[in-house]
């Protein structure tokens, strides 16, 4: 491990790891209480003052692109399509020197509706969550009837040219752990690509269970009862999902088993919260305040030190599996997933 100092217009950590792909909460609140991440009643959200404007995301990420080296730009939530201002963002990301590909993370209620616009805006690709096909189920996961808005959304995302539209599904114990092969059918049948996320100790309720967790290699197996899959691995690149070829391809499936098989030896991710919170891990138990620095009126330059500087503090890894490991006082949904 190297104590040098970080490399000027890089996001590099004390591990070698640099980070190019910046995930950007646009809001903690969601219409949607999926409960491995929400308790029914909600959260306490974030006071309207302490988030950041529009203005000041679009600097910020200026920053990260125009000074840190960062390529990619994801923005998420909480659900990122109720932040009002979302297409003007999208547009002004967009505009930036050099322009950064651009992403969105979204439960997909009201997709549909906005896609276009999105899409005219600079938006290149979606990744809608989906963890079943059935309306009582859906119901039942994410306490609220929207399983019709979802489907309505993945196809309005294929349909202006969002693509590859990715389907995120996390499967739990006795919920829906016998829908992995029909998610993947439903995939295939619509040209989307399918990843399957473990589930991960970032729910606010701190209801998960490492016990009960429905694992990479058990979801695996389900899917090879029903396809055939061959290993992909020249896909992986940088991205933490595992790839399979599925019946011999040209479609895939992938698994992010974050917790069974952690990939943090190679993440390039770093996170601003919709509070204007740095941090340099979804799993951080410690996070850089840019927000006072940039109101309390540092140019550019500062706010690029700082967040070089938050980013030397990356852990080597997030240590679930630690007898020590200690659960990030936010959860998943004020983080930005
Ligand atoms: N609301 C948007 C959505 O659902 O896509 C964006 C935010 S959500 C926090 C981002 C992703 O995190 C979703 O795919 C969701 O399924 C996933 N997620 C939330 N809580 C999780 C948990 N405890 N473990 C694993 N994934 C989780
Ligand atoms: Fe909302 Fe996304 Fe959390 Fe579900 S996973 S409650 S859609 S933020």
């Amino acid at each position: 491990m190297s104590a040098a100092p970080p490399h000027p217009g890089v996001l590099d950590d004390r591990y070698g790891r640099v980070a190019r792909d910046l995930r950007v909460s646009l809001t903690d609140k969601c219409n949607l209480r999926c409960s491995y991440c929400m308790p029914a009643e909600g959260l306490p959200w974030l006071a309207g003052p302490d988030l950041l404007t529009d203005d000041e995301i679009v600097r910020l990420v200026g920053v990260a692109v125009r000074r840190l080296g960062v390529t990619e730009v994801r923005f998420t939530g909480g659900e990122p399509l109720i932040r009002p201002g979302l297409t003007r963002i999208v547009a002004a990301v967009a505009a930036l020197e050099p322009r950064p590909r651009i992403s969105l993370t979204t439960n997909g209620i009201g997709l549909d509706r906005v896609a276009p616009a999105l899409a005219a805006a600079g938006l290149d690709r979606v990744n809608v969550s989906l963890d079943t096909l059935d309306p009582d189920r859906f119901a039942r996961l994410t306490r609220r009837p929207r399983l019709p808005d979802v489907l309505a959304g993945l196809a309005g995302a294929l349909a202006a040219g969002l693509a590859p539209v990715k389907v995120n599904s996390v499967l739990m114990r006795g919920i829906n752990d016998d829908e992995a092969p029909a998610l993947l059918r439903f995939a295939l049948a619509h040209g989307y690509e399918l990843r399957f996320i473990e589930q991960m100790p970032l729910d606010a309720q701190h209801g998960w269970d490492r016990a009960a967790m429905v694992t990479a290699d058990e979801i695996l197996t389900a899917l090879g009862d029903a396809f055939a899959l061959v290993p992909d691995p020249a896909h992986r690149g940088a991205a933490p999902a595992e790839t399979w070829l599925v019946d011999g391809g040209p479609a895939r499936v992938g698994v992010i088993a974050s917790v069974t098989r952690p990939f943090c030896g190679d993440c390039d991710r770093t996170r601003l919260t919709a509070d204007g919170q740095i941090r340099n891990c979804l799993f951080a138990t410690e996070e850089s305040d840019l927000r006072g620095a940039l109101r309390g009126g540092a140019d550019d330059a500062e706010l690029a030190r700082r967040w070089q500087q938050a980013t030397r503090g990356k852990r080597a890894g997030h240590g679930i599996d630690d007898p020590t490991f200690l659960r990030p006082a936010r959860p998943m949904s004020a983080i930005g997933g």
